[in-house]
């Protein structure tokens, strides 16, 4: 799934829960379980860093600004924006383990590399992975859940 969706889901997941080590281990595992839903990605054949990177940054931006929103109109205090940003970056980092490893071949990371690769139901670049609305749903409902959870 799109890093925004993560982003929110790990939001919604710190917003939610008071110990650090529960919300670090429910963000991780939510994100291996929300991947294994039928979802769309941005990066195809064609994607190398220099056609990508915009897409990245753009939804990292998408994320981080819903988050932010909701942590300046919910006043949160220092701790409980320090544990939503902790649940948040923890749900993203499979994806950033999975470029690491893409990018950089980290023999370490290969294990974690080819679970994230196991839980996605579809094969890459297959139709069920394309970039469409259809595609797109899990997506979009998962995201409007977090945010729900997130502001209320
Ligand atoms: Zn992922």
């Amino acid at each position: 799934m799109i890093l925004t969706t993560h982003a929110l889901a790990g939001a919604a997941i710190g917003k939610n829960f008071d110990n650090p080590w529960l919300i670090i281990l429910l963000s991780l595992a939510f994100h291996y379980i929300m991947d294994s839903f039928r979802h769309g990605e941005y990066l195809d054949r064609k994607s190398f860093f220099k056609n990508t990177w915009w897409k990245v940054v753009l939804d990292l931006f998408i994320g981080l600004t819903i988050i932010g929103v909701a942590i300046f109109s919910k006043n949160f205090n220092l701790r409980e924006t320090s544990i939503i940003l902790l649940g948040s970056f923890f749900s993203m980092l499979p994806d950033l383990l999975t470029v690491f490893y893409w990018k950089l071949n980290f023999k370490i990371l290969e294990k974690i590399f080819n679970f994230h690769a196991w839980v996605h139901k579809h094969p890459p670049f297959s139709p069920e992975r394309a970039w469409t609305f259809r595609n797109s749903l899990n997506d979009i409902i998962f995201s409007l859940v977090a945010i729900f959870l997130l502001f209320t």
